[in-house]
């Protein structure tokens, strides 16, 4: 049976707003429909739409995480450790990891990163869109790097063991959490620009650089981030999910940036990210988590059984246990 391990999903921002649950809800993923293997649930910011501090909306989210994963411990257990991560995978469970998508959610303290530590995160997307404390997200025009306390806090996360996420960062920034970090990095849900020129997407020398550090970058299912036409669309501010039409294949493009990722080099990096209930629209055939068996399917008869094994699970864990977690 297959394993999978998926990097990124706002299933837990969804769930907490709309006052859903984690076993059955009528969004991209749930715990009734979700495969073997590792999901990695993000605490998503967008600090633009909340009515409270960062920290204190994530706090919400966070206990919003451990209360769902509480009520479900006999169908999802959660992994602290490469080691947890391990036994689920060998066991044939369901694993969840939490990662938070938004360093606004330390409000400059890093005392907080102590504190998030504690409650379990292990991987913080260092930036979303916006420019935070640590440094600027991608939609910034100015593009700002690391800040003073950006550095501080990747060199405190590689101490601790939380992993640097640069999905979402200014490219300046990418380019600093490189030369900053002394841990393995992951792009938990970016896909390949070359391919697609959205701007949330990796260069070819992006590629290369986390190739050289022994990261991990998870293929997003957004299907702006994979299909060309729906990039130009999205980077013009035009409803690109409107332009999904029934017969396009979400899986072959994502099959097309794997293929192309390896052609760089990245066949001990890449797995998937698939950013469920992050996004608005879907391709039918990624329309939500009940979908991966497919894919990973189509992965193993289009490429080949190796690269099957390798973006569903192999290379999330060979990450995991080279990033100190
Ligand atoms: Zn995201």
């Amino acid at each position: 049976m297959t394993r999978i391990c998926d990097a990124h999903c706002d299933t837990i921002s969804r769930i907490y707003e709309k006052n859903q649950s984690l076993l059955r809800n009528d969004g991209m993923l749930d715990l009734e429909r979700m495969p073997q293997g590792i999901q990695v649930f993000a605490a998503f910011i967008d600090k633009k739409n909340i009515k409270c501090t960062p920290m204190n909306y994530c706090i919400g989210l966070i206990e919003k995480y451990h209360d769902e994963i509480e009520k479900n411990s006999e169908r999802i257990s959660e992994c602290l450790s490469y080691t947890d991560a391990e036994r689920v995978i060998r066991d044939g469970g369901r694993g969840s990891m939490l990662s938070i998508e938004g360093g606004e959610a330390l409000e400059g303290n890093i005392a907080a990163l102590d504190m998030y530590y504690r409650l379990g995160v292990r991987l913080i997307t260092l930036t979303w869109n916006y420019a935070n404390e640590l440094a600027d997200g991608i939609t910034e025009e100015r593009g700002g790097g690391l800040t003073a306390f950006g550095r501080e806090t990747v060199a405190r996360m590689n101490e601790l063991g939380i992993i640097a996420d640069v999905s979402h960062l200014s490219e300046r920034g990418f380019w600093d959490v490189m030369e900053v970090t002394s841990k393995p990095v992951a792009a938990s849900h970016s896909n390949a620009k070359e391919l697609c020129p959205h701007r949330r997407n990796l260069t070819d020398e992006q590629i290369a650089a986390l190739i050289k550090n022994r990261g991990f970058i998870g293929i997003n299912f957004c299907p702006a981030f994979l299909d060309k036409t729906l990039a130009d669309l999205d980077m013009r501010g035009k409803d690109y999910a409107a332009h999904i039409s029934a017969d396009m294949s979400g899986a072959e493009l994502v099959i097309s940036h794997i293929e192309y990722m390896f052609s760089l080099g990245a066949e001990e990096n890449v797995g998937l990210g698939s950013d469920f209930d992050g996004v608005s629209g879907a391709f039918s055939d990624l329309g939500g988590v009940e979908k991966m068996n497919g894919l990973i399917e189509k992965i193993r008869t289009h490429i080949s059984p190796d690269a099957a094994e390798r973006v569903s699970h192999g290379n999330f864990m060979r990450f995991l246990s080279e990033a100190g977690i």
